[in-house]
């Protein structure tokens, strides 16, 4: 078995999911090889080889600094006809999504996105993954002869935190780095905020809590837990939060410890992109709202009054 992880960075830092892949690679057992492209790749390949990454490839090219998924896909698409791995294996982020399947399609491989386990059964590779909507587990196997690529979602696996690896710095011909496109700044929307799919905890909003003079009480909730502030997508649509904050189908897909759900009914495309949050609490004014139908902990009760409550609550426990 030959797991071939591709790591990835954002703004010459390494995804803590990068991290995670390391995990699911060492459980599958066998030879690990680790690719990590970047304008300069030799220190994040060293990150990676510290925690367990085994032969981590550095990849480094000014036109690499971003993520430009054309030319990303060319560059691994030559180290993957190079190493021939049996799984390729990257983090189901926006980015990873976006890129895997670009990859996929070039190399030929059978793609299974945004999976919660991959093992082996026998000499099988299986990727697990939730379809419909949650209401379908699903075993993919590959029946292809060319790797099977897959994204995993991340904070499933723990972060590898140590192991052994060694760096070799690959030389790739320029002409792989030359894409249509250039992407030549990324802007960071709010500096300091955590993002949704990277939260421990994350509180998220929805219609029911009317309108953006509303917001500062989400935010202040969100603050007493160090949590980021999610929203259903009835929130994105009416302007009150951007789009990087919407859970769901059309938006991100999150895995935190704990989900807090407010004022958001917990229709289908929503409860898609949130259910397999460790813990999920939702406060909703309907007993009858679907969200509690996936709730660990339910509040019926009126969000106006229970979240400034909550929030004094922990910003209490904070000061104790
Ligand atoms: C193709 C497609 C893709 C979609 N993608 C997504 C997606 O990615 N993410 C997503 O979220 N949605 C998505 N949707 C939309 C989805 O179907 C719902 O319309 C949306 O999730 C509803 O958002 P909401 O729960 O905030 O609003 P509502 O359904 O209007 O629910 C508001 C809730 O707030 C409660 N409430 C009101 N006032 C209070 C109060 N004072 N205190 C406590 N509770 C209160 C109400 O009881 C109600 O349950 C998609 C839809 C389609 C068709």
């Amino acid at each position: 078995m030959k797991t071939f992880i591709v790591a990835l960075q954002k703004g010459g830092a390494l995804v803590p999911a990068s991290f995670e892949l390391i995990t699911a690679a060492k459980e599958i057992g066998g030879e690990i090889i680790t690719v990590i492209l970047a304008d300069d790749a030799a220190p994040l390949a060293q990150e990676l080889a510290s925690r367990g990454a085994g032969k981590v490839l550095a990849v480094s090219a000014s036109g690499l600094a971003h993520l430009n998924e054309e030319a990303y896909a060319k560059v691994l698409a030559e180290l993957i006809g190079r190493e021939t791995p049996d799984l390729v294996i990257g983090p189901a982020t926006f980015y990873g999504k976006a890129l895997f399947g670009r990859l996929a399609a070039k190399v030929g491989g059978a793609m299974a996105s945004d999976v919660s386990k991959i093992s082996l059964q026998g000499e099988q590779l299986v990727a697990t993954r939730l379809q419909y909507g949650g209401s379908v587990v699903a075993d993919v196997v590959n029946n292809a002869d060319k790797p099977f690529f897959v994204t995993v979602r991340p904070k499933i696996y723990p972060e590898s935190q140590d192991g052994d690896g060694e760096v070799v710095s690959e030389a790739v011909d320029e002409a792989l780095v030359e894409a249509g496109s250039t992407v030549k700044e990324v802007k960071v929307e709010s500096s300091g905020a955590v993002s949704v799919t990277e939260a421990d905890v994350i509180v998220a909003a929805g219609r029911g809590i009317k309108g953006t003079e509303n917001l500062p009480m989400v935010n202040q909730l969100a603050e007493s837990l160090g949590a980021a502030v999610g929203a259903s997508r009835a929130v994105i649509d009416a302007g009150w939060m951007p789009y990087s904050a919407q859970v769901g189908q059309t938006g991100k897909t999150v895995n935190p410890k704990l989900y807090i759900a407010l004022a958001i009914s917990g229709a289908i495309q929503h409860l898609v992109g949130m259910r397999t949050s460790k813990t999920i609490v939702a406060i909703n004014k309907d007993k009858d709202a679907p969200i509690f139908n996936v709730a660990n902990y339910s509040i019926i009760g009126d969000a106006f009054e229970v979240v400034p409550a909550l929030t004094k609550k922990f910003q209490a426990e904070l000061k104790a």
